[in-house]
């Protein structure tokens, strides 16, 4: 049974809910195509169970945010991609804007360092 937030619009597209181009899925993660993306490739891996970002998820489920590394490689493989950058965006400050744990996955181009 998944434990999801009311009002949480990333729990509603693991329901299916809201619609997305899911590209992959396991036990415990989805993975969708990013509505506004920054990259060739940029898609979102998430938890099937609500968690408000990367460390909360690690603490309370440390095999679903392991799953979501490994889905996030099989996504940037899927899609022709040795090299691919993973961000955790944690908290408004940080750019966070979606309080549900999201990896972007984002490859496909030249990216630099330090990100902005
Ligand atoms: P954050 O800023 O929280 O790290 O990332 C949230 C991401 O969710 C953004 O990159 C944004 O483009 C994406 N996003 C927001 N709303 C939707 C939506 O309805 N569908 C999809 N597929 N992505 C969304
Ligand atoms: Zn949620």
């Amino acid at each position: 049974m998944t434990e999801s937030a009311p009002d949480c619009l990333f729990c509603s597209i693991v329901a299916g809910d809201v619609p997305a181009e899911v590209v992959h899925t396991t036990e415990r993660t989805v993975a969708f195509r990013d509505v506004n993306p920054q990259a060739p490739v940029h898609v979102l891996v998430v938890p099937r169970d609500h968690h408000r970002d990367a460390a909360s998820l690690a603490a309370a489920d440390p095999a679903a945010y392991a799953e979501l590394a490994t889905t996030a490689r099989a996504v940037a493989a899927a899609e022709g991609h040795d090299d691919f950058r993973l961000v955790f965006n944690t908290g408004a400050g940080a750019g966070q804007t979606v309080f549900h744990t999201h990896l972007h996955v984002l490859a496909g181009r030249s990216l630099t360092w330090p990100p902005g």
